[in-house]
C-alpha cells in the first residue's frame, strides 16, 4: 500500500538507512536504562493501566529490579498502536495494522489482572479494582490514559461512526476504518468537508491537522478537490502551540485553500441532518457537512478525576490530570505515586513519543528510591508529531517544554519540511520503535 501511495519505490539500501537512523535517533536519545545496575527488593509495584506508557514501565521496572511484586491493572485485552490510526483513516493500512493483544507485552514475573481501577486511595496506598478487590502498593504508577468524552457532544452516537459523513478516527481501529470509508465516499463527491479539535488537552494534538491534510490529498487524487470546501476550526488562536509550526500549516492551509475559523469549538452535531453546531465569540453557529471528522473533549478517566491525585485547582483540575512534578513525573502530594503518558498534568506530550521518554525518568526515579539513592533524570518535555502534509509526505516535527525545535537528525530532516523520508518514518520506522518500547528497549 506504501509504495503505491508514497510514489517512490523503497530500495534496500534506503530501507536499511531509515530504519537504523529511525531506531538510532529514538534510542540514542533517550535516557539511559541501567541495564547494568540490577536492585534487590521485594517492594510491591503497583501500575494502573496497560497501554504503551504502563507495559512499557512494566518493561522497565522488570528488568531493573529483583524480587519485586509488578502487578499491572488493565481490563483491556487488545492493544493499541494508536498512531497508526491516522493511517487507517487514511487507507494506508489496515485496520489489522493497529491491534494486538495486551498480553503478549507483560514481561515475565509481572502479574496481569484485567480489570480496571475503580478508585485510588493514595492515602491508605491502595487501588480498588471494579470487582472490589483491594491492591496494596509501595509505589504506584499512574498509566491509565485519558477517556474520549463522546458523550459531552450532544447527539453524537458512535455507533454512527462510518454512516452519513459522520467521522471519528480517534474511536477505536474500527471507527478509523469506518471513517475512511466515509471520506471515500466524500472524496469521490466533494461537498463540505469539516475539521475541529476540542479545547480540553488532547492526545496526538498534529491528528486533526493530518487528518485535513490527508482529506484535501485524496480529494486531489481523485480530481474532485474543485468540487468541496474544507473548513479547519482551531479551539482558540492558533492551529499548533509552537509557533513556528502553527505559522507554517497557516501557510500551507492557505496555499491549499482550507479555510481556517479560530476560536470554534464543536459543541453538538446531529448527523441525521449533517449539521454541527459550534461555539464561537460571535454566538453559536450551525455548520452544515457532507464530511466531519470529530474529536471529541478528552478528560482523565473517571476514577483518577475523582482521586485526590488530581490537580486540585486551575484548568486541568476540571479535566482531572494527575498533579505530577513536570521534571520527573512524581506525584507533588504522594512521593511514592507516578504518573506517566497521557494521564501526567505536564505542559506538554501526550503522545507515544512522550512516553519513550517520560518513562525511563520516572522508572529511575523510583528505582533509585529503592536503592536509598537520588536519580538526577529530567524529563525536558520532548514529544514528536510526525505531521502528515499529504500522502507520501510529512514533516517531522520534534519539541521541548519551551517550544525549542529538538531534531533528532539535525542537518538531515528539515522539521518543517515536507519530506518524504518522514512520511517513511511515520509509516515504516516509527511502529517497529513503539514495540521496542513497550519491551523497554527503546
Ligand atoms: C488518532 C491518534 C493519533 C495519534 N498519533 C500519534 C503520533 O503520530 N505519534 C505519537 O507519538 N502519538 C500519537 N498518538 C498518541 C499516543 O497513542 C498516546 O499518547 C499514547 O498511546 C499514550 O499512552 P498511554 O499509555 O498514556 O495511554 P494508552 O496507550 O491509551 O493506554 C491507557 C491504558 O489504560 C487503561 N485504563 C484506562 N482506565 C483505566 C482504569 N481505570 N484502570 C486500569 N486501566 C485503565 C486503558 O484500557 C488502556 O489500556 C495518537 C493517538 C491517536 C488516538
Amino acid at each position: 500500500m506504501l509504495e503505491s501511495i508514497g510514489g517512490r519505490p523503497l530500495d534496500r539500501r534506503t530501507f536499511l538507512m531509515l530504519g537504523a537512523a529511525g531506531a538510532g535517533a529514538l534510542m540514542l536519545r533517550a535516557p539511559p536504562a541501567g541495564a547494568a545496575e540490577r536492585v534487590r527488593t521485594s517492594a510491591r509495584i503497583v501500575i494502573a493501566g496497560a497501554g504503551a506508557a504502563g507495559l512499557a514501565t512494566a518493561s522497565r521496572l522488570a528488568e531493573r529490579l529483583d524480587g519485586a511484586k509488578i502487578t499491572l491493572i488493565d481490563a483491556r485485552k487488545e492493544h493499541y498502536y494508536q498512531p497508526g490510526f491516522t493511517l487507517v483513516g487514511a487507507g494506508v493500512k489496515p485496520a489489522s495494522y493497529v491491534v494486538s493483544t495486551t498480553a503478549e507485552y507483560v514481561p515475565g514475573g509481572v502479574e496481569l489482572i484485567e480489570e480496571r481501577v475503580a478508585e485510588f486511595d493514595p492515602e491508605g496506598k491502595r487501588v480498588v479494582t471494579e470487582s472490589g478487590r483491594a491492591v496494596a502498593y509501595d509505589y504506584l504508577v499512574v498509566a491509565t490514559g485519558l477517556k474520549l468524552d463522546y458523550e459531552a457532544i450532544p447527539g453524537m452516537d458512535v455507533a454512527r461512526i462510518g454512516r452519513n459523513g459522520l467521522g471519528s478516527i480517534y474511536h477505536s481501529p474500527a471507527a478509523a476504518s469506518a471513517t475512511w470509508g466515509a471520506l471515500q465516499e466524500f472524496a469521490d463527491k466533494g461537498g463540505v468537508g469539516v475539521f475541529c479539535r476540542p479545547a480540553t488537552e488532547m492526545k496526538c494534538a498534529g491528528a486533526p491537522l493530518k487528518y485535513t491534510f490527508i482529506t484535501d490529498d485524496h480529494l486531489r487524487r481523485r480530481g474532485n478537490r474543485g468540487k468541496a470546501e474544507l473548513i479547519y476550526n482551531a479551539n482558540n488562536k492558533v492551529l499548533f502551540s509552537v509557533p513556528i509550526v502553527h505559522e507554517k500549516v497557516r501557510m500551507l492551509f492557505r496555499d491549499r485553500g482550507i479555510k481556517t475559523h479560530y476560536d470554534r469549538v464543536l459543541q453538538a452535531i446531529d448527523p441525521g441532518r449533517r449539521i454541527a453546531t459550534f461555539r464561537s465569540p460571535e454566538g453559536t453557529v450551525e455548520q452544515p457537512y457532507d464530511f466531519i471528522n470529530v474529536i471529541p473533549p478528552m478528560r482523565a478517566p473517571d476514577a483518577v478525576r475523582n482521586s485526590a491525585l488530581r490537580w486540585q485547582e486551575g484548568p486541568w483540575a476540571a479535566e482531572g490530570w494527575m498533579d505530577v512534578e513536570k521534571g520527573n513525573l512524581r506525584h507533588k502530594r504522594f512521593p511514592e505515586v507516578f504518573g506517566v503518558g497521557d494521564i501526567a498534568g505536564v505542559p506538554k506530550g501526550k503522545t507515544a513519543a512522550s512516553v519513550k521518554w517520560q518513562v525511563p525518568v520516572a522508572v529511575d526515579h523510583l528505582v533509585a528510591d529503592i536503592a536509598g539513592r537520588k536519580s538526577d533524570a529530567v524529563y525536558n518535555g520532548y514529544t514528536s508529531c510526525p505531521l502528515i502534509t499529504r500522502l507520501g509526505r510529512a514533516m517531522l516535527v520534534e519539541f521541548d517544554y519551551e517550544n525549542n525545535l529538538v531534531p533528532s537528525f539535525p542537518g538531515v530532516v528539515a522539521p518543517l519540511e515536507e519530506l518524504w523520508v518522514s512520511w517513511v518514518m511515520k509509516t515504516m520506522a516509527l511502529k517497529p520503535t513503539y514495540v521496542s518500547m513497550l519491551r523497554g528497549r527503546a
